[in-house]
C-alpha cells in the first residue's frame, strides 16, 4: 500500500473505533486524532512523516526521551523471564522488592514503605483509601480530605473529586465522591484573598486551619496537594507556605498527602518538588517520571508511623489491582532511575531551568503582555495579561501553541493565558532556544 493510503486507512480506523478522554466528542468526530508513529530522543514523528521536538514530554512523562533502547531491553529481559505476578495477598517479585528499596533510598526523608500502581490517579485512589483505613484503625472517623480548587489529581472518581472545580469541569459526572473539601489555591499572582505578599502573612495557609476548624478536626484526615500546582497553571507557593501548613496540619492531627506525579524525578530541577520547601509528607504519590512512560507505573510511599498504624488490627487493607506492582514495569522503572542518576538528568533540568528563567525574565522586561513567569527546572509557564495593572487574562496561548506545533515544536495546552514548556530532561540549550525564540517572536507580534 502506498504511504499516503496507509496513513489514510489508519485515520479512518481511528475515526470508526477509537474513543478519547479529555476530548470534546463532537470535535473529535469532525477532526479525528493526531497519530504518532515513532520517537527518538526529544523528537516524535506523526503518521504523515512530520517531526516535532516534544516540549511536552508526552504528558510530562518522557524524562529520558523517546526510543531508549536500554529501557526496551529491560522490558524484554523481564518479560522473557517473568512478566507479572500481582502484588496483592502478600505476593512479591524481585523487581518489585528492589524498586521499593530504591524508592526508600531516594524518596523524601521518612518514607519507608512503597506500593506500586498503574497510574497517578489510582495511586491517589489507593492513598485516599489508605488514609481512611489508617484513621479507622486508630478508632477515628477522619474521612474528609482537603484539596485545592486549582488542583488536578486524576480522572478516577476519588481523584477527580479531589481535583479542583477550577481546573476541570466535573459537572457532567456529578455527584462526585463525598468527603472532599475544596480550598482556595495559594495563587499569589491572583490572590483569592485579595492580599499582597509579604504583607499578607501567608493567610492562604491560615485558610487551611480555618477549614479544619469549620469541618471539625475529628473528621478531617488529610490534605492532598502537589508541592506546586501543575495543571491548574503552575502555581508556586511562597517560601514560608509549606512550613506554616505543616505546622497547622501537625497541630490538628491531619496527614499530609503529597502528589508528586508531575513534580517528581527531576522535573523541577531537584529530584522532588518537596526538596524546594523541605516538605515531609506522610503519604507520597509519584508516577510519570518513574519509568519515563515506557511502562504504566506509579506508586505511593508512606512513613513507618503510618505503616505501624495500619498494622495494629486484623483487617486487610481493602485495596489491590491485578496489575499492581507490575513486574516488568518495576524492572523498567529501576533501569529508568539508573539512567536518570547516571546521566545527571536532574542536574540538566536545574541548569536548563536557569537558562529558561533568564530568557523568560528578559521577555517579561520587553513585553507588556507577560504578567508573571513561574517555574523551575524543566517546567515553566508565562502567564499572559492584556494589562499588568488589571491582570486581565490574554487568551492567546492556544493559538500560539498551534502555530508552534505547525513549525515542528510540539507544545502543550496549559491554560488559555499561559505559555508553558516542559520538555524531556535530556533537552539541550540549542533545542530550548527553538521554542524560546518562537515565544519571543510571538510576544513581539501581539497586537490588541
Ligand atoms: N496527579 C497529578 C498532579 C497529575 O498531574 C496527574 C495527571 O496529569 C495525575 C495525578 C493523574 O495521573 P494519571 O493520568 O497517570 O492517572
Amino acid at each position: 500500500m502506498a504511504e499516503s493510503n496507509w496513513a489514510q486507512s489508519y485515520r479512518n480506523a481511528d475515526f470508526s473505533h477509537s474513543l478519547h478522554g479529555m476530548t470534546v466528542p463532537s470535535q473529535f468526530a469532525k477532526s479525528g486524532s493526531k497519530i504518532y508513529v515513532e520517537g527518538k530522543g526529544t523528537r516524535i514523528k506523526d503518521i504523515d512523516g512530520n517531526e516535532y521536538i516534544d516540549f511536552t514530554s508526552g504528558g510530562l512523562v518522557a524524562m529520558v526521551g523517546y526510543g531508549n533502547q536500554e529501557l526496551a531491553e529491560a522490558a524484554k529481559a523481564q518479560i522473557s523471564k517473568l512478566h507479572h505476578v500481582p502484588d496483592f495477598s502478600a505476593r512479591a517479585t524481585l523487581p518489585e522488592i528492589d524498586l521499593a528499596t530504591r524508592m526508600s533510598e531516594i524518596a523524601p526523608p521518612g518514607l519507608t514503605r512503597f506500593m506500586f500502581t498503574n497510574s497517578g490517579s489510582d495511586a491517589n485512589e489507593a492513598a485516599f483509601k489508605l488514609i481512611r483505613f489508617y484513621w479507622r484503625e486508630q478508632g477515628k472517623n477522619k474521612y474528609k480530605i482537603l484539596h485545592f480548587d486549582k488542583a488536578y489529581h486524576g480522572a478516577t472518581f476519588g481523584a477527580q473529586s479531589a481535583s479542583g472545580s477550577c481546573a476541570y469541569t466535573t459537572k457532567a459526572i456529578e455527584p462526585l465522591v463525598p468527603g472532599f473539601i475544596e480550598l482556595s489555591s495559594p495563587y499569589c499572582f491572583r490572590c483569592p484573598f485579595k492580599k499582597s505578599y509579604p504583607e499578607c502573612n501567608v493567610i492562604c495557609a491560615d485558610a487551611i486551619e480555618e477549614a479544619i476548624e469549620r469541618e471539625g478536626e475529628d473528621t478531617v484526615g488529610a490534605l492532598v496537594a502537589e508541592p506546586q500546582l501543575s495543571v491548574g497553571g503552575l502555581i508556586i507557593p511562597v517560601k514560608e507556605y509549606w512550613s506554616k501548613v505543616m505546622n497547622i496540619l501537625k497541630k490538628h492531627n491531619v496527614l499530609l498527602h503529597i502528589d508528586e506525579v508531575i513534580t517528581g524525578f527531576g522535573r523541577t530541577g531537584s529530584l522532588w518538588g518537596c526538596d524546594h520547601w523541605d516538605i515531609r509528607p506522610d503519604i507520597f504519590i509519584f508516577s510519570k517520571g518513574l519509568a519515563s512512560g515506557y511502562m504504566p507505573i506509579a506508586g505511593l510511599g508512606i512513613t513507618e508511623e503510618i505503616y505501624k498504624g495500619m498494622t495494629q488490627g486484623d483487617k486487610p487493607f481493602p485495596h489491590g489491582f491485578t496489575y499492581g506492582g507490575h513486574t516488568a514495569a518495576c524492572a523498567v522503572a529501576l533501569k529508568n532511575l539508573e539512567i536518570i542518576f547516571r546521566d545527571k538528568l536532574v542536574e540538566n533540568s536545574a541548569n536548563m531551568g536557569e537558562y529558561i528563567r533568564k530568557r523568560m525574565d528578559a521577555m517579561q522586561e520587553q513585553s507588556p503582555y507577560v504578567g508573571e513567569v513561574r517555574g523551575r527546572g524543566l517546567h515553566f509557564i508565562m502567564e499572559l495579561v492584556k494589562d499588568r495593572n488589571t491582570k486581565e487574562p490574554l487568551n492567546v496561548a492556544f493559538a500560539i501553541m498551534d502555530r508552534m506545533n505547525q513549525k515542528g515544536l510540539l507544545m502543550g495546552r496549559h491554560v488559555p493565558h499561559g505559555l508553558g514548556i516542559a520538555p524531556p530532561l535530556i533537552i539541550t540549550k540549542e533545542e530550548l532556544d527553538l521554542a524560546l525564540d518562537e515565544f519571543e517572536m510571538e510576544l513581539k507580534n501581539i497586537k490588541l
